[in-house]
């Protein structure tokens, strides 16, 4: 077979990456077999689905195995794998990027944390970046791969210093050999061609691996009787063994979820997570369930320590696996959590399922469907049962996923309510929860109230919460988007109305009617005059010490919804607000003088566009015409120096 070999260049950040994986994750170098291994796995299990769809893919090859062959003399460590293998595109696509939507968001991180040598276990954890890792060991990968059903093999091959090269190979087998040519050992550096040392890599990090991880090793044994040399007493003299070499698994393939939690050490767990998360660090709680009775089912679940870059991106892969009777069915299993639980990582092991069960059937599948019930209520229970501060770490990495289950999981709507938690004007920047603010509600307070916006000192500081911060009723201060969607779900807490400060009437404060109409005819010269921007003026119950605001009716959108739909690209219909007007600001009694005097007085035009002006931005708003804003403002402050 006679192809071109083609040389391509990585792209520049995963150069930058490289180099950064080398030189941070030095001390910690075995890894990068467990990391290997779990692809390898993962391989298997991609070809044994596929198989049971299409049996005639495996054709005689169909012992799944993953197999290590370290090489002393070369220096060479070989990991191969019988599973699904890699087209010559699909080699292009999944080695020759890195972890594909992720790059981004982890070269902002790395930006963002602006260490660019050194890079922590924790960003590579939330990145994961698996197959790279044989650059922590190897001076020169070699991958090998020939995917099932195809005739061809590609080969791949780089350094790791900028470019690889790819060219068609023959290859018998199915599946994917990756030869790590070794570096030079260190002084104190593990031998990775060390039987022992390979023997306990993986025993720490790859013993629940599903399938065989076989290694040919030398044993003595016993010398056949007919091949000793005996005494005439008939007792052997010399040897009595022989070296041999012999194919022997180095995994025990338990399914730890099945064990007896007394069975599993914590290490254990760890590790099993490790390897089915692709994430670096410990998780940060786990969950081992056993149920018999109705549903039967075993589970392991874990949530992980943080964030995963792509947890945002729509695509991203659910952490769950499911699996029959230890027998893998699939992974990014959407059906066995909500949408926002999808942070969490681990398997669900259930015995009456058919193996052949598709993603189609398990959508309408009622015993899934219960099982996933039954999870939900789990998870919201060891939510529930955690201590504060491990708990505020959770909701800081994963509050906002879970807070759409308010809108979204209409059943739960007020368990993942009680798990919210805010800041507001009284919590010193701490986080509360809704059950924490009812108890502090003040005599007289009958409803919660919550204002949204994107700036939480703007939001402290807003006019809106002037008639609150007098009367001492505390506030929560939405600043994530997704609030927006909570308040219009849930509409009641513990039967309290949950009130938006900055919409409708809050009914804390009377106009006093004479002085409304007094200022009746100059609040339709300021309506007139700002007829473009809003849709009424009216005197304000919300003002105590600020000129004016801007509000909106009880149904309408608010400033901060406004801004997310616009920010998404979408035509959101022009809203007018109303102006507020604070009737007891001192501003409000000369511009009614001026008014009396003058109606035509040029001054009121100005000073009208002020008040909307004010009002803008006062709650983190841009003001329309930002140049003549200053230019009038200017002009005041000149008049108003007396000197
Ligand atoms: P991840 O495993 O987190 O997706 P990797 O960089 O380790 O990231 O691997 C990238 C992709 O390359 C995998 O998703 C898989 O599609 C493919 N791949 C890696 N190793 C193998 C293998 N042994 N057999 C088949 N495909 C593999």
């Amino acid at each position: 077979m006679e192809t071109q070999k083609e040389t391509h260049q990585f792209k520049t950040e995963i150069q930058q990456l490289l180099k950064l994986i080398i030189n941070s994750m030095y001390s910690n170098q075995e890894i990068f077999l467990r990391e290997l291994i779990s692809n390898s796995s993962d391989a298997l299990d991609k070809l044994r689905f596929k198989a049971q769809t299409d049996p005639d893919i495996l054709g005689d090859d169909s012992q799944f195995k993953i197999k290590i062959v370290p090489d002393g003399i070369k220096q060479t460590l070989e990991i191969s794998d019988n599973g699904i293998g890699m087209t010559h595109d699909e080699v292009m696509e999944n080695i020759g990027t890195i972890a594909k939507s992720g790059t981004a968001a982890f070269l902002e991180a790395l930006e963002a944390t602006k260490s660019q040598d050194t890079l922590t276990p924790e960003l590579i954890g939330k990145f994961g970046i698996g197959f790279y890792s044989s650059f922590i060991a190897a001076d020169k990968v070699t991958l090998i791969t020939k995917a099932a059903g195809s005739n061809t093999g590609v080969k791949w091959e780089s350094h790791g210093d900028g470019s690889y090269s790819m060219e068609e190979v023959p290859k018998e087998t199915r599946g994917t050999s990756i030869i790590l040519h070794l570096k030079k050992k260190e002084k104190d550096g593990q031998d990775f061609t060390d039987e022992w040392t390979i023997r306990q890599i993986i025993k720490k990090h790859s013993d629940f691996v599903r399938y065989p991880i076989a290694m040919d090793v030398e044993k003595d044994e016993p010398l056949p009787k007919e091949e000793q040399i005996l005494d005439k007493e008939g007792k052997p003299i010399g040897k009595t063994t022989k070296k041999v070499i012999r194919e022997e698994t180095l995994n025990s393939m338990k399914a730890i979820w099945l064990k007896n939690k007394t069975e599993i050490t914590d290490e254990e767990y760890e590790e099993f997570y490790k390897h089915i998360s692709h994430d670096w660090n410990p998780p940060a709680e786990r969950l081992h369930l056993k149920l018999e009775g109705t549903i039967e089912y075993n589970a392991l679940l874990y949530i992980p320590s943080n964030a995963p870059l792509d947890m945002y991106y729509p695509d991203a892969k659910h952490g769950m696996h499911l699996y029959c009777r230890r027998v893998f069915i699939m992974d990014d299993c959407k059906e066995l959590m909500p949408e926002y639980l999808k942070f969490i990582k681990g398997v669900v092991d259930c015995p009456d399922l058919d193996l052949n069960v598709s993603r189609e059937i398990l959508q309408q599948n009622t015993l899934i469907r219960n099982i996933r019930r039954n999870l939900v209520k789990k998870i919201f229970e060891l939510l529930n049962s955690m201590e504060k501060e491990a708990y505020d770490k959770f909701y800081n990495n994963f509050g906002q996923v879970l807070k759409v289950g308010i809108h979204s999981d209409f059943e739960n709507k007020t368990k993942i309510a009680d798990l919210a938690r805010y800041k507001t004007t009284k919590s010193d920047g701490k986080l509360i929860s809704l059950k924490e603010y009812v108890e502090k509600m003040q005599e007289g307070q009958e409803e919660i109230y919550y204002i949204t916006g994107e700036n939480l000192t703007a939001l402290m500081n807003s006019p809106h919460l002037e008639i609150l911060k007098e009367k001492n009723f505390e506030v929560l201060l939405m600043t994530d988007p997704i609030d927006e969607w909570v308040v219009q779900a849930l509409t009641e807490y513990d039967g309290k109305k949950i009130k938006s400060a900055e919409k409708g009437d809050l009914e804390l404060d009377k106009i006093d009617d004479d002085k409304k109409d007094e200022y009746t005819p100059l609040f339709n010269f300021i309506k007139v005059t700002l007829q473009d921007h809003i849709k009424e003026v009216k005197p304000s119950t919300r003002l105590k010490g600020s000129v004016s605001c801007l509000s909106g009716d009880t149904h309408d959108m608010s400033a901060y919804m406004e801004k997310i739909v616009k920010a998404t690209g979408q035509k959101s219909p022009e809203i007018k607000r109303v102006l507020e007007i604070n009737m007891n600001h001192p501003l409000m009694e000369k511009m009614k003088t001026i008014f009396e005097k003058d109606p035509g007085d040029l001054v009121l035009k100005d000073y009208s566009g002020l008040l909307f002006d004010i009002a803008l931005i006062s709650e983190g708003n841009k003001v329309l015409n930002p140049a003549k804003f200053s230019q009038t403002v200017g002009d005041l402050m000149a008049d108003s120096l007396k000197v």
